[in-house]
């Protein structure tokens, strides 16, 4: 019974797989094996298709950028596509003001909580560390996102390098503890919640997934739920961060489920079916409270430090910036590590243009040795 798989499938023992049905095509709602067995697609490719398989007006569009540009990092670049999906993002996000884009729902995640506890640390608020979650939530499998919705069954080979988290209780409409009804659990909950904020002013950020937990057994939470969580995090000053990554963009009806939860997060995060299935893209989104807190001199580090080769970076005025704003003028494309000037080209770069590379950086560097003389 040997596996002859050379590629490890996720969350899956192997051994139990000795041969998995090879797809070749995608059809509508159909996927289709290289045997012609064709499986109607009951999870949506992991939850994160919209629109159907081989959707043409979404691979034309796909196949019209890919000509343009591929791929172009946003450590100093914009591009067009991601200034409108941002702007799009926005505008349909009530109360968001900007949006940091990475390439899964768990960095999403990660963003989501880095960025909510150096918010408060921006604001010189330096104890403000902890962070509440819910009891059986899921955010993901990374690190960070692992410790925010602990899974036991999944997590706990991995428990002693989890941060510790807070976690609440959830109303549960499958199971109800003895002798509550529904509108009681939910109150004893919420009572919880309210105690236990109040009386730690440590607390960062309350993190929890938008309308239901999806992953948790699709828990739907109560109308009024989710809603009264934020009025508690308001009242305490605790950032609200919600993980919409399973329910926004059409799941549970609504492309932005906190507006049906009638919430205002500080920080949201999509992922999932934002790109209907096509892409590996997520977004986190904050409000202008939060992204103004990163605002300031280069020297006082409060820019977020966090960027995927896939995402975006802010920079404001820096050794970076100085050499990007010169090398431009050269006509190269200079991201620097601290001052060291990296010359990382594609490989597949002719001897003349690394020649061209090479001229340009001396005059790049001359030029700085000018200015900063
Ligand atoms: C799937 C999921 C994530 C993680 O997203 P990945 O893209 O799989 O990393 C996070 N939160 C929720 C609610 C999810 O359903």
């Amino acid at each position: 019974m040997k596996n002859q798989s050379y590629v490890w499938h996720p969350n899956t023992q192997m051994l139990e797989w000795l041969k998995f049905p090879k797809i070749v095509r995608g059809n509508g709602m159909w996927l289709i094996d290289q045997d012609g067995n064709k499986f109607l697609d009951g999870v949506a490719s992991m939850w994160c298709n919209v629109w159907g398989h081989s959707k043409k007006e979404l691979v034309d569009v796909i196949i019209k950028q890919t000509k343009k540009l591929q791929h172009s990092s946003l450590f100093n670049f914009t591009n067009e596509p991601i200034e409108i999906l941002a702007k799009k993002l926005t505008k349909l996000s009530p109360g968001m003001a900007q949006v940091f884009f990475s390439d899964n729902g768990s960095t999403a995640m990660e963003v989501s909580i880095k960025m909510a506890l150096q918010y408060w640390n921006n604001l010189g608020l330096k104890n403000k560390t902890k962070i509440t979650t819910l009891e059986n939530g899921y955010h993901g499998d990374t690190f960070g996102a692992m410790s925010v919705g602990y899974v036991p069954e999944f997590f706990s080979k991995f428990r002693t390098k989890l941060f510790s988290t807070v976690q609440f209780p959830v109303p549960n409409s499958y199971h109800m503890p003895n002798n509550f009804t529904k509108n009681e659990f939910t109150d004893y909950c919420l009572e919880k919640i309210d105690k236990k904020l109040c009386e730690d002013e440590s607390i960062a950020a309350f993190v929890m997934e938008s309308g239901a937990q999806v992953a948790g057994g699709v828990n739907i939470y109560p109308v009024r739920f989710q809603k009264q969580v934020n009025e508690i995090c308001r009242k305490y000053d605790v950032l609200f961060v919600l993980d919409e990554i399973a329910t926004g963009f059409g799941r549970l009806g609504s492309m932005v489920e906190y507006k049906n939860q009638k919430c205002r997060p500080d920080i949201v995060s999509f992922g999932k079916m934002l790109t209907g299935g096509y892409l590996t893209l997520a977004a986190t989104l904050m409000t202008k409270k939060i992204s103004d807190s990163f605002l300031g001199r280069f020297s006082e580090m409060k820019h977020l430090f966090h960027g995927h080769t896939y995402t975006p970076m802010r920079t404001k005025k820096s050794i970076n910036k100085i050499v990007f704003d010169e090398g431009k003028k050269h006509h190269i494309f200079f991201r620097t590590l601290g001052n060291i000037i990296m010359l990382v080209p594609p490989l597949a770069i002719s001897k003349k243009e690394i020649n061209l590379l090479i001229d340009g950086t001396l005059d790049t560097i001359k030029g700085i040795t000018r200015l900063t003389k």
